[in-house]
This record gives structure tokens, sequence and C-alpha cells, in this order.
């Protein structure tokens, strides 16, 4: 009989997943496409889930509920931001629902959604999509193996579902 590996430090994990928010509808799954692959203990995926996959092996079927807290955080309302129009350097064609790249001040980029457009200012919304959001996930458990010493170096995982070099 083959050893089982548990969920640990330094294994890849290998998953498939359903993510659902808490009126059940579908907001992504890997399910007809590859699993998704990780390296497990270094906040690769959503934290709780990775918490949730700790000491599991191959087979195992998991529900994981999510707070926001574990998952893609609170929703900050200083994250809700007012751009006056003469500071909009934008086309015109551009319009609500669409994501636009905002420069912090350290120069950092910072993806935000425009939600409104009046005739002197525009509302963007640089919170993640899922953040303040509890997250289901259903899990299956595909594989669990050691990683290699040169994915360690890397800090990811190669081959299928990972980095292909
Ligand atoms: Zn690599």
């Amino acid at each position: 009989m083959k050893n089982l590996l548990l969920v640990s430090k330094d294994t890849v994990v290998s998953f498939h997943y359903t993510l659902k928010n808490g009126d059940g509808e579908v907001l992504d799954s890997s399910q007809g496409g590859d699993p998704l692959s990780y390296l497990h203990g270094y906040e690769q995926i959503v934290l709780g889930l990775e918490k949730a996959l700790v000491g599991k092996t191959v087979g195992a079927t998991l529900n994981v509920v999510v707070a926001p807290e574990e998952g893609y955080g609170p929703r900050r309302e200083d994250l809700v931001i007012t751009v006056p129009r003469e500071q909009w350097t934008l086309p015109d064609t551009v319009g609500i629902d669409e994501i636009v790249e905002l420069q912090s001040d350290e120069g950092q980029s910072l993806p935000a959604r425009i939600v409104d457009m009046q005739p002197d200012c525009i509302m963007l919304d640089a919170n993640h999509p899922l953040a303040g959001v509890v997250l289901h996930f259903d899990v299956e458990l595909i594989d669990v193996r050691p990683a290699t010493d040169e994915e360690l170096s890397h800090g990811h995982v190669h081959g299928p579902g990972g980095h292909e070099h």
C-alpha cells in the first residue's frame, strides 16, 4: 500500500474547486479544466482555504466556508475613489463597469472599476470584486506530492497547472 502524503508545508497540492457566494451562485470553478496546483504554505491561495486543506489526503472532498477576513478582505469604503473630471486622463469611450489602472503616489498600479460617471467627477471602486464576500468552496483533492528542490527555490509549482519552464 502506498503511503498517502498529507497536505503540509512544501507539498504541491492539486485540487478541483467550485466557488459560490452565499446565494449559491457559482463565481468560479476549475471543473472541466485542469485542477489548480499550488505550493502549500506560502499563501498562494486564499488563506482560509489553505488552512482547511492542512492534513488532508488525495480523494478528500471538503466544503469550506471562508469569511472575508481570510478571503479577499472586507470591503473598504476608502477604496471607493472620486476623481474630478479635470484630472481624468482616459478617453470618453471608457465607460461604467470597465476596469482601469490607478497609479498610487508610490507608483503602484491598482485596478479599479468605474462605478459612476457624473459631469464633474468619476467614481471608481478599487476593492477586489470578492472583497466582503463569504466564500463557499467545494473542493476535491486530486494530488499531493512533495515539492521538488527547484520548485521550492522558485517558489512556485512546475508542470501541469503550474509554470512550464
Ligand atoms: Zn520556476
